[in-house]
């Protein structure tokens, strides 16, 4: 039984280290990078290596908190925020690209 968790992990380990691998790929189209650069967020955080805080980094309010990529070359640099702040973080994302 604890072999099979501990395999399971290191699968869960080899998938993380690829989707940073794809994220990382120039040659890929953006929305497959970002994709993967989400999903290895996800994954980094079952693993533990990200830590989820009990209520949003900004507002402080216990909600329901989501994961904010202020730059998607960097996958595991994430900061958890709830909706309403969520919303405010890609709107500044978006003017910082289009500015
Ligand atoms: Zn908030």
């Amino acid at each position: 039984m604890k072999k099979v968790r501990r395999n399971r992990q290191h699968a869960k380990f080899a998938r993380l280290r690829r989707h940073l691998e794809i994220s990382a790929d120039l040659l890929r189209p953006r929305r497959i990078r970002t994709r993967s650069a989400r999903y290895a967020a996800a994954l980094a955080e079952q693993l533990g290596l990200i830590e989820r805080p009990k209520s949003c980094s900004w507002c402080r309010r216990r909600r329901r908190l989501e994961r904010h990529h202020w730059d998607y070359d960097a996958p595991l640099d994430v900061i958890f925020l709830c909706g309403d702040c969520h919303e405010i973080a890609d709107s500044m994302n978006s003017e910082a690209i289009t500015a």
